[in-house]
């Protein structure tokens, strides 16, 4: 049996998976003990929790169990990484380099930082999204100390070439931070590989909880050292102070652990009905899919939509099919997308996007009926449509 509504928003949120709930309950009513607590079983246990999601967490991402560190989520990780490495690195230099189509975590601290003193260049994308080796090459100078590209982007799902960016830095001897929070999980990361020294995902957009994300800080090639942006009591290498969210990050351990397991077979299933969707889209007239010609996250397709706008054919699906116009962080407000906007599509389309994002529970049932409904409601709304009758 169908269940409306259909969540195809993924890339905002994910179910916390039940495996994931039923590890996490002792944490709290039985095991709760602090981690930081030396002394006692309580204590221990925590801490040997703790020990074990870390070593989930880590081998998701190719890392050492020490070089993770536990904060509330993927918005506080790009935090203490952008601005724990400004301050420093500082008397090395105060250049940034980042791209037009970052997450806001990063795009606003990036703002902040500029504020400040520092000096940030925000790399253009081409129409597929995707930023220009030469010119990144181009704009490394002698006072840069960081180069912030993401790891896929949440609105169209176009994946950086983090290896070659990588390799950029590393010529360079200029660190490689990553905001990997969609790609975490759902496509192979490997952070040596990738020449990273600091990588920010989250546990929520992976069927974990929310409220845990995870910093990966490379202890060696490179060995990345930064400022701690919370104080106290100097729990996770004093990097991060705090008492340890033992539930959250045992949660966030075991739903790594899953994802690890089930990520190829998920990829592949994903993509196939992700596909057979764009397909379907690609029948209605002047319909769009954004970023096609790049590698793409095998579970996202963000497509624009000629003569309608977002929120009108949102108003037209919301009731069946829970989906968003890009980041759930800007949703609500009528400008286009500044992603879209740098992958310079017009205005107009830039304003009729929509961002179908699969997971988990999705299923075949879910996809046929999202292709009939959604295309049923593009064509009576253009019916309606002014701008639709007056085309040339
Ligand atoms: C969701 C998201 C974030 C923010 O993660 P939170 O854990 O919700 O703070 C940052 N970057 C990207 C690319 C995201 O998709």
């Amino acid at each position: 049996m169908l269940r409306l509504p259909i969540y195809l928003d993924h890339c905002a949120t994910t179910a916390c998976d039940e495996r994931v709930v039923v590890e996490m309950l002792p944490y709290f009513t039985q095991y709760y003990g602090n981690a930081s607590s030396r002394n006692h079983a309580f204590g221990w246990k925590a801490q040997a929790a703790v020990e074990e999601a870390q070593q989930r967490v880590a081998s998701l991402v190719g890392a050492a169990p020490g070089e993770i560190i536990f904060t509330s989520g993927a918005t506080e990780s790009c935090n203490l990484a952008l601005r724990g490495i400004s301050t420093l690195y500082a008397g090395t230099g105060n250049h940034i380099i980042t791209a037009k189509t970052e997450h806001k975590a990063v795009l606003d601290t990036c703002r902040d930082l500029e504020r400040k003193g520092m000096e940030i260049t925000w790399l253009d994308v081409d129409l597929n999204g995707q930023i220009d080796l030469q010119a990144l090459r181009a704009a490394i100078k002698p006072t840069t100390i960081l180069i912030a590209i993401m790891w896929a982007n949440n609105e169209t799902g176009v994946i950086m070439p983090a290896a070659e960016i990588g390799r950029i830095a590393g010529e360079h001897q200029v660190l490689f931070f990553s905001d990997a929070t969609q790609a975490a999980g759902k496509i192979p990361i490997d952070v040596k590989a990738a020449g990273l020294g600091v990588m920010a995902f989250s546990s929520h957009k992976l069927y974990g909880p929310k409220g845990v994300g995870a910093l990966y800080i490379s202890h060696r090639h490179p060995r990345v050292k930064l400022a701690a942006q919370i104080t106290g009591g100097g729990q996770q290498q004093n990097i991060r102070s705090g008492t340890l969210n033992v539930p959250g990050i045992v949660g966030f351990g075991r739903a790594a652990a899953i994802c690890r397991e089930t990520m190829a077979g998920e990829a592949t299933r994903l993509q196939l009905l992700r596909n057979k969707l764009e397909d379907a889209l690609l029948q209605v007239p002047d319909v769009y899919i954004n970023g096609r010609s790049s590698e793409r996250l095998p579970h996202v397709c963000n497509a624009s939509f000629g003569y309608l706008n977002s929120n009108e054919i949102l108003a037209g699906l919301n009731k069946d099919i829970a989906l968003s116009s890009g980041s759930a962080c800007t949703s609500g407000s009528l400008d286009p997308s500044y992603v879209l906007k740098a992958m310079q599509l017009p205005d107009p389309l830039a304003k009729a996007a929509l961002r179908f994002s699969l997971g988990r529970q999705t299923t075949e049932e879910e996809v046929a009926y999202v292709i009939r409904h959604v295309t049923q409601t593009i064509e009576s709304l253009r019916k309606s449509s002014p701008a639709w009758q007056l085309r040339d």
